[in-house]
């Protein structure tokens, strides 16, 4: 095959999907509980933002950003009219994203503090993005192995460790910077009180704080954003996945004290903010806000939290189901691969997060049969694995 061998891939080959369901080259039907990794929020083919994107195809594809466009001023006025953000900076994906805030941050200390304040704490088993740079915030070694030499200015913590975090803040810090719930690292929900000690030692050291919500954001956790749960408002967040519901679009939003240190000429991005994703976003957004979708998000998750521990409670290879809205987690005692097979085969698509975690990423429109049948043939294919006659 002339692709790189980058991923790991399960053998299906799908072609087809609309909402909940995927359809495979072969005919076979899937109910999709991973929503691309957290990407097809309002499912696949919705068709608010298929209309939108077919009528600006029609319209207009790409300008550069030498130019003004309706779309960038209309997208970034409802992100900062329902965010604490006040400016966004348009891009492509999460680590660009991700990029461009530890840029921010670093030439904020550099030319609006007039400091020489660099350092950004991250935490054990985050996953930030796989450039250079973002895969060096990254808290785990895995995606580090044969990168080497790695930019300089990463120093990474245990999370909910304030001790760790305190004793890791010197004269050069810049910045902490954090998932809200660690979602690839095992689907761990960050504490409320934790994110405002770190609020608290932001501010008392001069120090950003950065919120990577690319996984948790547009809707995901029950919340438009991860951080209206905590009330903690970080001053730089960025996004991606959910954002254009499918098409590529990134974004990082800050704080009005922060602007000032993107000039003009000192980031871009020839793709960022082009007026087809600025559609996607628009139409993905309108219909978040007019459906009140993180609310139904978080309804539905208590739902699919409370069925799966109804049907998993005698199970003793499942130690723990976690999460936050429809970022939910299966901690279970054994490698969770075979089960994950087992489930594709069954027709149900599931992921893991690390090893021992079956991570449930379902889209957030979805219905109550389609959490009872997963939870069914989830809690069927754990229970088959305890009674030995399943991998
Ligand atoms: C997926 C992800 C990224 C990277 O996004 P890409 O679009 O793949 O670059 C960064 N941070 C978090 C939390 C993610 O889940």
């Amino acid at each position: 095959m002339s692709l790189f061998p980058t991923y790991a891939r399960y053998p299906i080959r799908l072609v087809r999907g609309k909402g909940s369901r995927l359809w495979d080259d072969q005919g076979k039907e899937y109910l999709d509980f991973m929503s691309g990794l957290a990407v097809t929020n309002l499912g696949h083919v919705p068709d608010r933002v298929r209309d939108a994107l077919v009528r600006q195809l029609d319209r207009l594809w790409h300008v550069c950003n030498l130019f003004h466009t309706e779309g960038q001023e209309l997208a970034a006025r409802l992100l900062t009219e329902n965010s604490c953000a006040d400016a966004v900076f348009f891009c492509n994906s999460g680590a660009e994203a991700n990029e461009a805030a530890i840029k921010l941050a670093r030439r904020y200390h550099r030319k609006v503090l007039g400091n020489d304040r660099y350092k950004i704490i991250t935490f054990e088993r985050s996953f930030h993005g796989r450039t250079l740079t973002t895969l060096t915030a990254t808290g785990q070694d895995k995606v580090k192995d044969g990168f080497d030499p790695l930019p300089d200015g990463f120093v990474h913590v245990p999370l909910h460790d304030l001790a760790a975090v305190e004793a890791a803040v010197d004269d050069r810090t810049a910045a902490i910077m954090i998932e809200p719930v660690v979602a690839e690292g095992g689907v761990l929900p960050v504490e409320d009180d934790f994110l405002r000690s770190l609020r608290e030692l932001c501010d008392r050291h001069g120090l950003l704080l950065i919120f990577d919500e690319v996984q948790t954001g547009m809707g995901r956790t029950g919340k438009l954003f991860a951080y209206q749960h905590s009330g903690v408002e970080p001053d730089i967040f960025t996004l991606a996945k959910g954002l254009g519901s499918g098409f590529p679009v990134g974004a990082m939003l800050a704080k009005e004290h922060l602007v000032p240190a993107f000039s003009p000429g000192t980031h871009a991005s020839t793709f960022g903010g082009t007026p087809i994703a600025m559609a996607a976003v628009i139409a993905t957004l309108e219909t978040m806000l007019e459906l009140d979708v993180p609310a139904k998000a978080a309804e539905a998750g208590e739902y699919l939290m409370r069925r799966l521990r109804e049907e998993t409670r005698d199970l003793p290879n499942v130690a723990e189901i976690r999460g936050k809205g429809l970022l939910v987690g299966i901690q279970c005692a054994h490698p969770v691969a075979d089960a994950v097979a087992e489930l594709h085969r069954r027709g149900l698509l599931v992921v893991t997060a690390g090893p021992e975690v079956i991570r449930l990423l379902p889209n957030l429109l979805v219905t109550r049969e389609e959490i009872d049948e997963a939870a069914d043939k989830i809690a069927a294919v754990l229970r088959e694995r305890v009674a030995g006659t399943v991998g």
